[in-house]
This record gives structure tokens, sequence and C-alpha cells, in this order.
């Protein structure tokens, strides 16, 4: 049985995992679990669903894309409908029947296990919950992966999050070339963990103290940082009218890769497609770069031009979402979207422009 995130009261616990039972102990999960983690193609890393056959590669650098897609699908069939008019129910919707049975993700980083905390703010509020996103986040252990050495696009450490960070992860792994050491941090994580049979219990103490020694190592390495102190106390108009969106927004394409590669970013459209006598209504991502994005029934759009766009995706990440939810800003620091902007937008130095901004009288 999958164990909720939210039971409290359990005690976590280290055990080491010797690199030569890893992939017969998560073989043995299977009988359980659907398995997801990274995977390298031409494309680069991703993080995919494991085929049978198929074993995550535990010795990645980073991923082009986050774990955000175990969740939340770039396409999902969230509602169908008969369309035969012999059938009494034709034409009600109803959810559709998607696979919500136990999964873990395995080596997700633990920037992007952060996103997904972030993540949630939106889709389990006390008013609203998604029911796609609850439901698959409800049967999802997150193993994962300390980064032992950082790369040159990681600021994680300074917008709360870090490279060995345990917020939202049920099990944290430390890379000891032939083992690893793994500390439990959830019942979800101790279920996990049995289901593969790893069991060598590690001295707690010994272990904390490899964690805390691998945690300031790889800090160490990270020689990017934005500011982020004063974003608060600034007004959102002073932002929004800032002289800087012209020039920032200039060389814009509007391609949306920041947003989709982006572990926090959420925007999705809803389509609905007919197919003989079946009919589909789907969520697909979207993105806020794109100008259809917001473009009204009546063909207005208030958000027509380049600048309008480029600014609300970082109004939204450096502003709105630290006013509304006190948690500090919509971004983790995975440094994805400043590696893959085709014109080099980096939120670093929108970030810190934000932050130093003083309307002048
Ligand atoms: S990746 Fe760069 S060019 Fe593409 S939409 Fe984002 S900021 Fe614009
Ligand atoms: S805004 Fe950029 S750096 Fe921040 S979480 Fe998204 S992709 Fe990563």
């Amino acid at each position: 049985m999958i164990l909720s995130n939210k039971q409290k009261g359990y005690t976590m616990k280290f055990i080491t995992i010797d690199k030569n039972n890893w992939t017969k102990g998560i073989d043995k999960s299977r009988k359980t679990y659907q398995l997801f983690g990274p995977v390298k193609d031409e494309n680069g890393c991703l993080i995919k669903k494991l085929d049978q056959d198929v074993h995550p590669d535990m010795g990645y650098y980073e991923s082009v894309m986050s774990a955000k897609s175990v969740l939340f699908p770039q396409t999902e069939k969230i509602l169908f409908a008969s369309l035969d008019e012999s059938l009494e129910d034709h034409h009600i919707m109803k959810r559709a029947e998607n696979d919500y049975s136990p999964r873990a993700v395995l080596g997700i980083r633990p920037y992007d296990a952060k996103a997904i905390a972030l993540v949630k703010l939106n889709f389990d509020t006390k008013e609203f919950q998604d029911p796609y996103w609850c439901d698959a986040y409800d049967v999802t252990v997150f193993v994962g992966l300390g980064i032992n050495k950082p790369g040159p696009f990681d600021f994680s450490t300074s917008v709360g999050t870090g490279p060995f960070c345990e917020e939202n992860l049920d099990i944290l792994l430390a890379d000891l070339d032939d083992k690893y050491l793994a500390k439990i941090l959830t019942p979800k994580g101790d279920a996990f963990a049995i289901a593969c049979g790893f069991d060598t219990m590690a001295d707690e103490k010994e272990s904390q103290v490899l964690f805390d020694i691998l945690r300031k190592e790889a800090e160490k390495n990270i020689a990017s940082n934005v500011e982020i102190n004063k974003l608060k106390d600034k007004t959102i108009l002073e932002l929004h009218e800032a002289p800087f969106w012209d020039d920032m927004a200039f060389s814009c394409i509007n391609c949306g890769t920041c947003t989709y590669v982006c572990p926090t970013c959420w925007c999705f459209d809803i389509q609905d497609e007919a197919r003989q006598k079946q009919a589909f209504r789907f969520r697909n991502w979207d993105t806020c770069m794109s100008p259809l994005f917001t473009r009204h029934a009546t063909g207005h759009n208030p958000r027509s031009t380049k600048v309008q766009r480029v600014r609300q995706r970082f109004m939204h990440k450096l502003k709105y979402f630290l006013d509304k939810y006190d948690q500090g800003i919509m971004c983790v620091g995975c440094g994805r979207c400043v590696k893959s902007c085709p014109v080099n937008i980096d939120i670093r130095e929108v970030c810190n422009m934000m932050n130093a901004y003083e309307k002048q009288d």
C-alpha cells in the first residue's frame, strides 16, 4: 500500500545500497510500482517511463526536461463522452480512466522535487484540487539523487533549494561510487525501499555527517546566484512599469522553450477532439510566451505584444507568486531556461535587475 507523504510521526533512517544490487532491487519493485527515471537518447537526457528492460541512467549529469510530466503529462486525456445516440449517456462528459497505480521516480534531482512542491501550491489548494494532478501525486514516490557536482547554470542555493535539498522527497540518495547511501525520509520511501529489498541499515550519525559533507562540497561548486531579498518590498506597479522590459524582451522569439523546460511552469490549454463515435477532452502544456495563449474568442488579446508576454513570465515567477504564496519565488534555480534559451535571455539577470530596481521620481 502506498502511504501518503502527509503522514506524520515517521522517523527517518539511513540504509546503504550496493550498486551491484541496485538493478535487481528496482526490478523487484516493478511488481508494485511503475518506474520512471533518466534515460539518454539523441536529444539528451529525459525523465521517462521505464519499460521492463530499461533501467535509469543514474550516472546522468542533467536532464533536458524535468520530472514534471510524471504528474502533469504534456498531453493528458481528462474527459470523454460517447457520441452514440443509441446510448442513454451519450454526450455526457465523464472522467477519463487514467492509470493511477503506484509509481516511483528514480534519480529525480532535489530542485525538481522542490519544483513539484511549488506546483502543488497551485494544483492542490484549499478551494480547489486538480483531480488528475493530485491523484498522480498521491501515488508517486520521489527517489532523489543528490548532485555531487552542480553544473555552471545551477543557482539553486540562492532560491531556497540546493544539491541535497530534501523537500518533497521520499528518499534522498547520495552517490558514493560503489554504493548509494539512502536517507529514507517518509513512509512512502520506506515502503519503496522494502519493495526493492533494500534493508542494509547504516549508522544514523555517521550517515548524516557524510550527507552534510557532500552537501557542503557540492554547494561550494555553485558559483551562480541571484538576489531576491528586496522583491517582496516592491510594488507590482513599480516593477510592471520599470524601464528595462523593452530591452529585455527585444531578442525573444517567443519559442516557449523556457516554459516547457521549466519544472515550475504549469500553464495548459484544453482541446476537444471527436473521433467517430467518441469525444475526448485533452489537457496540453501551453506557454504564456505564445500570443495565442491569451487570445480571446472575440479576437482581443490582452497580451498581444512580446514585451507584455516576457514581462508576464518574469512577473509571475518573481513577483506575483512570491506575493501570493509567501513561499519564495517560482523558480528552483535549475538553470534549464538559461541554458536552453536560443537568444540568451537569462532569468538570473532579470531577477537581479528586478531586485535592484528603484523607481526614480
Ligand atoms: S526561450 Fe528565450 S526566446 Fe524562447 S520564449 Fe523563452 S525567453 Fe523567449
Ligand atoms: S525559471 Fe528557469 S531556472 Fe527557474 S526553475 Fe524554471 S527553468 Fe529552472
